[in-house]
C-alpha cells in the first residue's frame, strides 16, 4: 500500500483476490468467500453447498476492500504435473 497521505489510494480488484471464487468451477455461486463477508458459512467441507458467499461487487464497489489479499502466484506447469 501507498503510505503517502497525498497519493491516490490503490484500487483493488476482486478478480485478483484470493477470496473470490467463480461458478461453476470453484463454487456453486460466484462471490466473496472471506469469512467476514459471508452471510452463511460452514466449517465442514462436506457442507460447502450450503455456503452463501458475499456480494463482492457491492462490498468492493469503490475498490477499497480492506480484506483484499492477492492470489498466490500460479505454480509452473512442471510443479502442477508433479505435485
Ligand atoms: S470483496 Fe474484498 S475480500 Fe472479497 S473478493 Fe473482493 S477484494 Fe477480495
Amino acid at each position: 500500500m501507498n503510505s503517502s497521505p497525498t497519493a491516490a489510494p490503490v484500487k483493488v480488484s476482486c478478480s485478483q483476490c484470493k477470496w473470490l471464487r467463480v461458478a461453476p468451477w470453484q463454487a456453486r455461486i460466484t462471490g466473496c468467500f472471506h469469512p467476514d463477508h459471508m452471510p452463511a458459512k460452514q466449517k465442514e467441507r462436506s457442507l460447502d453447498e450450503q455456503q452463501i458467499p458475499g456480494d463482492h461487487r457491492a462490498i468492493n464497489r469503490r475498490g477499497d476492500c480492506p480484506k483484499y489479499e492477492a492470489k498466490p502466484p500460479r505454480a509452473s506447469l512442471w510443479q502442477r504435473l508433479w505435485n
